[in-house]
């Protein structure tokens, strides 16, 4: 993934794409201080941009630090690299961590550093996935909001992800359900959750995982079909009760699920709709997104 050509903004300026290389004793590297944003463009215009920078801002500041580049700055740049790498269909990968300055836990005198990358990436779960993609559930749960800053897109918590989803595709399921601490549903490992039932949607409080910004767009979108949406406390066993399910997030977009653990669900018309209404809106210009969104 390191050897190829394009080009990767880095504090400022463009570099090529493998020359774009860290000193291997980054802090962010040894302590996790590095917080990242995930982000899609369609037709050109990358969708819910502001909401990604401010989240990446926030990400940083519940880590401690501030990213030395204003929000303008930051659209601007994932503009750039999009352009510089000739895209209009992209994933964009935006990171700021703590440099190579001093390596100790304590670490004020380090450097804030941001970067990023852009790549066509069609789907998280690839072309076959509007037939429904199969979740087992993750050895690891969710840390309690007291233990990690949970509300932030911080590398450090995506560790308990690639070691649930490792786990779940060690088991021939394609991603992982994770449970809360106190066991109950939270999400996959990287992106939100949604039940239909009885025609009405249901997804989990997002107390202790991201409140994510498909998730949102989508209990906007599903309002808008008069279809009513519940965030509340759910437990595992009221997953059965369920006609359909579906995962929200931005590389997964609106993705189908047909099973969770020995549990299988039928995609079925809410969440046909809901895959149309966001793929209608994510091609929409920035200006008619944030009309709907008002
Ligand atoms: N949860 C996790 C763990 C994620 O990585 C993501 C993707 N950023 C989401 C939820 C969904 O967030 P969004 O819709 O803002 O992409």
């Amino acid at each position: 993934f390191d050897d190829r050509d394009g080009m990767i903004w880095w504090d400022g300026e463009l570099r090529p794409w493998r020359d774009a290389k860290l000193h291997v004793l980054t802090h962010g590297l040894h302590y996790a201080s590095a917080v990242f944003e995930g982000e899609r463009s369609y037709g050109g215009n990358i969708f819910r941009l502001r909401d990604h920078t401010n989240r990446l801002i926030q990400s940083g500041k519940l880590l401690g630090f501030d990213i030395p580049f204003s929000a303008d700055a930051i659209d601007a740049a994932c503009n750039e690299v999009l352009k510089a790498n000739g895209l209009t269909d992209a994933y964009i990968r935006p990171i700021a961590w703590r440099g190579s300055e001093m390596l100790a836990v304590s670490a004020q005198q380090t450097k804030i550093h941001l970067a990023i990358a852009a790549w066509p990436w069609p789907n998280l779960f690839g072309n076959d996935r509007m037939k429904g993609i199969t979740l087992g559930m993750a050895p690891w749960r969710r840390p309690d909001p007291r233990t990690a800053p949970t509300a932030s897109k911080a590398a450090g918590l995506y560790m308990i992800g690639t070691l649930s989803k490792h786990a779940a595709e060690a088991e021939g399921f394609n991603d992982a359900l994770m449970l809360t601490l106190d066991g109950h549903v939270a999400e996959a490992t990287g992106a939100n959750i949604f039940f239909a039932i009885d025609g009405e949607l249901h997804t989990p409080t997002p107390d202790c995982f991201l409140d994510g910004i498909t998730r949102r767009t989508v209990m906007a979108l599903a309002r808008a079909r008069q279809i009513p949406v519940h965030e509340r406390h759910i437990k595992p066993e009221e997953m059965a009760k369920a006609s359909e399910v579906f995962l929200a997030g931005t590389a997964a977009e609106v993705t189908p699920v047909r099973q969770i653990g020995e549990l299988t669900f039928t995609p079925g018309k809410i969440t046909e709709t809901l895959i149309a209404d966001y793929t209608a809106l994510v091609h929409m210009s920035p200006e008619e997104v944030a009309k709907r969104a008002a």
